[in-house]
């Protein structure tokens, strides 16, 4: 299946219109290895429509499940895609994420799960977040 039609297809199964601005981003995100940062979304998204556009697409997707969001140690929003386990109002992205020091990408290392644990009685978890600082790949392997 193509791409476009691949995207198309994750649009209509959640509800939501097929939107040149939508397809955009899905394209962006799916063609990295790496989350991609609010800014070089802004960067590239910004020929085509305005900031409130593009905020508003990211919302959608994360509320559907079909993107979601990690925070990096400066504190901006990256976004990828999520695995097919997630859906509206439930992600289930639990896995480590990984913050390069050196080219400062956000990495899904879905092959790494965080642990299940327990809180304690009266608490509720909504969200969890893991980010592992280091080198990344690419970069351990520039410098050797
Ligand atoms: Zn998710
Ligand atoms: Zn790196
Ligand atoms: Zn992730």
């Amino acid at each position: 299946m193509k791409n476009t039609e691949r995207f198309e297809n994750l649009l209509i199964k959640n509800g939501l219109k097929r939107t040149g601005p939508r397809l955009q981003v899905l394209d962006i995100l799916s063609k990295r290895d790496s989350a991609v940062s609010q800014p070089y979304l802004e960067q590239v998204m910004g020929k085509i429509v305005d900031r409130v556009t593009l905020y508003r697409v990211l919302k959608a997707f994360e509320e559907k499940g079909i993107i979601h969001k990690v925070l990096d140690n400066h504190g901006t929003a990256n976004y990828a895609i999520c695995s097919d386990g997630c859906s509206a109002h439930q992600h289930h992205d639990e896995h480590v994420h990984f913050n390069c020091n050196n080219c400062q990408k956000v990495y899904c290392l879905d092959s790494v799960k965080i642990p299940a644990f327990s809180v304690p009685k009266g608490f509720s978890v909504a969200q969890l977040n893991l980010i592992a600082t280091g080198i990344c790949k690419v970069c351990s392997e520039k410098t050797n």
